[in-house]
């Protein structure tokens, strides 16, 4: 039986081949990386010479761009205060006592691992790591950094209450301020260094693909979860059976398609 992923997955997949989006790229299966079978090693050449250098130790990920046979660039030092990047090797070890175990961890480590171990993700003080196999992911690294930044405390008390509209429209703003936030590291690193990490882009157009399937697939997930609210109610008040099977709310204005509409 299909579990929740499977089949957030499966409408997610059905949506963009509805749009007409590429969804391709970021469907890649990666089950051994996520059950921490496989373990984070990728070295990619830059044609200006540099290395872009990824690996794991101890649960924690490295991030590295190599001149010359030295560092010069560490991913880590874009991060604020406290912050490390978690590899699932870090989330299958990690102990429910433990002081440094986010709270949704604690509160169910099964669901906890499912929704995050080795999916890009940022949460309180980690980055969850996915796996890495061109310079494109770099791009993915760079935008969880730029939520690391972000003070979601509106978000929170929207999930709080289960208003999940006002979730998409927030959700939608902070995801266009970690593009933003990435497209300035992307600049940071190569004054640094002399790397442009957006090698891995054809051009700007196929960046811009990029980016935009990423949205898209966040609008699709808020349209499950916005549109589970009235099934909750549907069920709640046992209607369903005169409406047959709820419909899904399709969402036309957030993320890669227009801004909110203002209050
Ligand atoms: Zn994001």
């Amino acid at each position: 039986m299909p579990d929740g992923a499977d089949h957030q997955q499966e409408y997610i997949r059905d949506r963009a081949k509805e749009e007409g989006v590429d969804f391709s790229g970021l469907s890649k299966k990666d089950r051994g990386f996520r059950e921490g079978r496989e373990k984070l090693r990728f070295n990619g050449q830059f044609s200006t010479g540099e290395t872009f250098a990824a690996s794991e130790n101890k649960g924690e990920a490295n991030f590295g761009i190599i001149k010359d046979g030295k560092e010069v660039f560490n991913f880590k030092d874009l991060l604020p205060e406290g912050y490390k990047f978690t590899t699932p090797e870090h989330w299958i070890n990690l102990d429910e006592s433990s002081a440094d175990a986010p709270f949704d961890f604690k509160t169910d480590p099964t669901k906890f691992r499912q929704e995050v171990q080795g999916i890009w993700q940022c949460g309180d003080k980690f980055i969850s790591v996915g796996k890495i196999t061109s310079l494109q992911d770099i791009v993915a690294l760079l935008h969880e950094v730029g939520h690391s930044r972000e003070n979601p405390a509106e978000l929170r008390q929207a999930q709080d209450i289960g208003d999940t509209k006002r979730e998409a429209e927030i959700s939608s703003q902070l995801e266009r301020k970690a593009w933003a936030e990435a497209l300035r590291d992307v600049r940071k690193i190569k004054e640094a260094t002399g790397a442009n990490v957006l090698e891995g882009f054809q051009d700007a157009d196929d960046l811009d693909k990029y980016i935009n399937t990423n949205m898209a697939t966040h609008r699709y997930m808020a349209e499950l979860k916005t549109s589970g609210t009235i099934r909750n109610v549907l069920q709640m008040l046992d209607i369903k059976t005169i409406f047959g099977t709820p419909t899904i709310n399709k969402i036309d204005n957030l993320f890669d398609k227009k801004k909110p509409p203002k209050k």
